[in-house]
């Protein structure tokens, strides 16, 4: 479905529910991250990029304070008022979107009502940030019909806070970041703390692709939490011997070194990791610059067996594709991306080469797993806003 075609499909479907036409319609995208597992939340830095897999939502602004709001990914659809939002435990999905009404008010903007048709290009659970994207393709349509004076990173930040606190996922902040300032033709260098990134071009040759392994990521959740926990532990026992250390992102590697043995071990298997993986998205940033490919192959390597034997956030399948990418005669780069746990997975491969390394891919990790994976090239892309007519 080209531009135009969504446009169409989305008019027809608002007008069968909604019995009028759409006014305006926002935009959000995915991400994927290139370097950085699970650096966000300890206060580094990710190499990120928005991506052409995106979450539109087509609406009209209503003169009274209700929100209607219905997906044409997801049964169900829910109505509220502004005045008394709650969560609706028999809709789920809608919390992403009372959520951020909630956070925007409670920020003190004044919001009016409108109805609204969700559609989305991103597969769910796959780790690249469909629930980001809704958020994000929520707040900017607040604004937008709002007028409110918020800037793009204001908006990331309320699109956490909406995930944090009343769809209760205690994500970091960097798939609302990504969503809302992803750039066309380049990669961010996102840092955390200070949320300012510097854009990184991609060579031109370069292709991103996605190769999820479709793999049920039951453990996710719980594992991230425990993760986070084991994170902030190291920080407790660092900060003692280097005070002024408030996150992990604070301490060098030769100042791990020196007090590893003073971590309990897998306290110290985890910190190791976050600490070795940001200097790994630093020097990612100075490979894509000087197109040095054998750092580029070394350093996504090395990512992955960080997450797999020191953070262990691997699976048997992505063991497999790892494999089945690796093998592809074309790739420069393979490593795991999203949260881990299965999921997907991202390769950076030669561009005239995406048929093949699909094909290769597709039949290795097949013949490896018995499921049949997803493989697709993904664009760098703008970050949210208003879908403008072609
Ligand atoms: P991820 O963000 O990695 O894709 P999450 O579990 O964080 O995975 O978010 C996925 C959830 O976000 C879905 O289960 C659904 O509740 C909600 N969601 C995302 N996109 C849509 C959509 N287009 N329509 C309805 N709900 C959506
Ligand atoms: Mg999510």
């Amino acid at each position: 479905m080209n531009q135009t075609e969504r446009q169409q499909y989305l008019t027809t479907e608002f007008f069968k529910r909604f019995g009028q036409l759409p006014t305006l319609f926002s935009r959000a995208p995915g991400r994927v991250d290139l370097m950085g597992s699970h650096t966000d939340y300890n206060h580094g830095y990710v190499m990120t990029m928005a991506i052409d897999r995106d979450a539109w939502i087509a609406a009209r602004p209503r003169t009274d304070r209700q929100i209607s709001i219905a997906s044409l990914n997801m049964d169900g659809s829910s109505t509220f008022l502004l005045d008394d939002i709650t969560h609706d435990n028999a809709v789920p999905w809608t919390n992403y979107v009372r959520g951020v009404a909630d956070v925007l008010q409670i920020a003190g903007h004044n919001l009016s009502g409108f109805d609204g048709l969700i559609h989305s290009t991103i597969p769910f659970g796959s780790g690249l940030s469909s629930s980001a994207a809704l958020e994000v393709a929520t707040a900017t349509l607040f604004k937008l019909f709002n007028n409110l004076g918020i800037d793009s990173v204001g908006l990331a930040l309320l699109c956490q806070r909406a995930e944090n606190q009343f769809v209760g996922v205690n994500c970091g902040i960097l798939d609302q970041y990504s969503s809302a300032l992803g750039q066309t033709g380049r990669a961010l260098l996102l840092d955390c703390r200070n949320l300012t990134t510097e854009t990184v071009a991609l060579p031109k040759n370069f292709q991103v692709v996605i190769c999820d392994t479709r793999a049920k990521r039951a453990l996710v959740r719980s594992e991230y939490g425990k993760r986070r926990a084991q994170c902030e532990e190291g920080v407790r026992r660092l900060a003692k011997f280097y005070p002024g250390v408030t996150a992990l992102r604070d301490v060098s590697p030769a100042q791990f070194d020196e007090h590893e043995a003073d971590l309990p071990e897998t306290v110290a298997k985890r910190c190791r990791f976050i600490i070795q993986e940001n200097q790994r998205v630093l020097d990612l940033a100075n490979a894509l610059s000087n197109n040095d490919l054998s750092a580029l192959k070394s350093l996504t390597a090395d990512s992955y067996l960080g997450a797999r034997d020191l953070y262990q956030i691997g699976c048997p399948e992505m063991e497999a594709m790892m494999k089945a990418m690796n093998s592809a005669p074309s790739t420069i780069g393979a490593r795991q991306a999203g949260a881990g746990f299965g999921g997907s997975m991202v390769s950076l491969i030669d561009t005239y080469s995406l048929k093949p390394f699909t094909r290769h891919v597709q039949k290795e990790y097949t013949a490896a797993t018995g499921i049949e994976p997803k493989v697709y090239p993904v664009n760098s892309v703008a970050g949210a806003g208003p879908v403008v007519p072609v």
